[in-house]
């Protein structure tokens, strides 16, 4: 098969679009025929070598596609059959596991991660990976929501506890993980504050639903907060950004207010003034992706249509590296998508 490959890490130069086996699926798992793979911020991380993946190496977390082959111990599903994959591996028989909590398995890991991705024609996976999709949603569609889907899912309902009403400030709107978490608030009848780098990204998040826009280029964010909020402050920030939000993000939480974290795009290290959290006894929480109940439970919002996953614009397979410039570069609304 073909599939998008590199030998060293590097810049979007060292993606290869190359020859590679077939995978032989086990008799526990399926062949599926990839369709589309979304891009995630984790691909340039992947690339650049700071998670250390094994060389060489198929980036891609987020597959949807069509299954070819059912392994003979295999279960409820059928060759031919619309799926997506849910983008994480884990080791299914440890406590975590057992307990649903897959995402603190010693095992867990992204797919396109520690293993081989989805920028490819076929990937073999186990059964418990893979998720039928109703025919109204498209392939593109499909693969664009499983990582910030149910990463932003967990982050709102199971780290934060969003309740209704509540007031939220989203960072970076305009990415995938933004678009998911504004829609999800909006589920909670919450009043959305949402960032984004120009004008054009912010009339996007306000077509999702946020109420308040902030241009975060132009304006101070924590002020903004203070003006919209009466000074109040806002009861989650949702975090993504790192560096170059965190100060802004920590100042426009209300007395007792939760930031929730899953990821640091512009850089990990963040000063915290220990004094300010104590005194307004914040709530400051890692988020991981999310669990498999997470997931299908996310998912059934998705395929009812009450959240929409948004697409940036599709690259064919072969062109890959077109595709992380457009990421590295910030100039997308949503999801980049792969089609092999
Ligand atoms: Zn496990």
């Amino acid at each position: 098969m073909r599939a998008i490959r590199f030998h060293e890490y590097g810049g979007p130069e060292v993606l290869r679009y190359e020859e590679v086996p077939d995978p032989v699926p086990r008799l526990d798992q399926l062949l599926v025929r990839v369709k589309a793979c979304a891009m995630n911020h984790l691909d340039l991380w992947v690339r650049k070598g700071t998670t250390k993946s094994p060389l060489p190496h198929i980036p891609g977390s987020d597959v949807a596609g069509e299954v070819v082959e059912v392994g003979k111990y295999v279960t409820g599903l059928r060759s031919g059959q619309r799926v997506l994959l849910a983008p994480m591996t884990f080791c299914n028989h440890c406590a975590q596991c057992a307990a649903g909590r897959q995402n603190m398995c010693r095992g867990f890991s992204v797919f396109g991660n520690a293993v081989d991705g989805g920028d490819c024609e076929l990937i073999a996976v186990p059964r418990v990976s893979v998720i039928p999709i109703p025919d109204h949603l498209s392939f593109d569609q499909a693969a664009s929501v499983p990582l910030v889907f149910v990463t932003a899912w967990h982050m709102l309902t199971g780290r934060a506890r969003i309740r209704p009403g509540y007031t939220v400030l989203v960072l970076g709107g305009g990415s995938g993980v933004g678009t998911a978490a504004i829609q999800i608030c909006k589920l909670f009848n919450a009043t959305v504050i949402t960032t984004a780098g120009d004008e054009n990204k912010l009339e996007k998040t306000r077509a999702l639903g946020a109420d308040y826009g902030i241009n975060h280029y132009q304006q101070k964010i924590s002020d903004e907060v203070g003006r919209i909020t009466n000074k109040e402050g806002v009861d989650i920030v949702f975090e993504h950004v790192g560096k170059a939000t965190w100060e802004e993000s920590l100042k426009s939480l209300k007395p007792g207010g939760t930031l929730v974290t899953c990821g640091a795009t512009t850089g990990p290290e963040a000063a915290i003034d220990l004094r300010f959290v104590y005194s307004r006894q914040f709530s400051i929480l890692g988020s991981y992706m999310g669990t498999m109940g997470e997931l299908h439970e996310v998912l059934q919002h998705v395929f009812s249509g009450k959240l929409k996953p948004v697409i940036d614009r599709t690259f064919p397979l072969k062109d890959a590296r077109a595709a992380h410039q457009r990421m590295e570069k910030s100039e997308m609304f949503g999801k980049i998508v792969l089609n092999p």
